[in-house]
């Protein structure tokens, strides 16, 4: 591990012990064991990862459950993924201050809130629709003034406000959708678990360099279907 990672960490953990946070060092524990320790670096995406209030995001039934090493259940068949894998997608899309990013599936919030914790602008798109409007409403509640969410099928993208950054696409799709690839900025990044539901996909890199497309495999993952309207 890093020095400059295990000082931050340290301070962040000194601070949540006087405050009395008790999901702070929760989330504290969940950095360093869960995703300092399999190899997430990107300051930016640690410190997310170490703010966002994930036990906010999950059921009732669930808190004490929130800051665990899994996926969720969220309600509606839907669930709110591993935070490794929240954080792993997240440093993989090269989050900055001044992009735009566009996250297909918002579920919970959880990850649009991570994204908005770092980037200038994010839209997010939710099927669901008890899923959407929860969401929204969480989102404002907690003040992420950065986030704008609707309700409908994310396939095609959100055009009004493309061309995207960053686009996270969190359900797994049998294809690339073409309109996201439409609406990806030059340099952009799109990360996208790509193949058949209810077994195991992969999750794809894609990056657009001069008007082109190259993707790269990236590892084995298990999401929820995407769905369409
Ligand atoms: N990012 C979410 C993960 C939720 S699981 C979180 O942090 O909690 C994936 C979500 O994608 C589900 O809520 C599902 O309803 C939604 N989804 C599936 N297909 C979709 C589509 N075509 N457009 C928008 N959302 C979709």
């Amino acid at each position: 591990m890093k020095s400059s990672v295990v000082i931050i960490l340290f301070v962040m953990a000194a601070f949540a012990l006087q405050t009395g946070d008790k999901y702070q060092v929760l989330r504290e524990k969940m950095v360093r064991d869960q995703i300092v320790s399999r190899g997430i670096s990107d300051q930016l995406t640690l410190k997310a990862m170490q703010k966002v209030p994930r036990h906010l995001f999950v059921p009732a039934e669930y808190v004490s459950r929130a800051y665990n090493d899994s996926p969720l259940p969220i309600g509606h068949g839907q669930t709110i993924s591993q935070p490794f894998i929240v954080a792993y997608m997240t440093e993989v899309v090269k989050p900055t201050s001044h992009k735009k990013a566009l996250e297909i599936g918002t579920g919970s919030g959880y990850q649009a809130a991570v994204l908005a914790e770092i980037v200038k602008e994010v839209y997010s798109i939710e099927i669901v629709p008890e899923l959407a409007k929860e969401s929204a409403a969480l989102l404002g509640k907690l003040g992420y003034e950065n986030i704008s969410c609707k309700y409908g099928d994310g396939y095609q993208g959100w055009k009004e406000h493309a061309p995207f950054d960053i686009i996270v696409v969190t359900a797994a799709a049998p294809e690339i959708p073409q309109p996201l690839i439409d609406q990806l900025a030059e340099n952009g990044r799109l990360v996208i678990p790509v193949g058949p539901p209810s077994s195991i996909q992969e999750l794809i890199l894609v990056e657009k360099k001069n008007g082109k497309t190259v993707e790269k495999r990236l590892t084995l993952v298990r999401f929820v279907p995407f769905k369409r309207l």
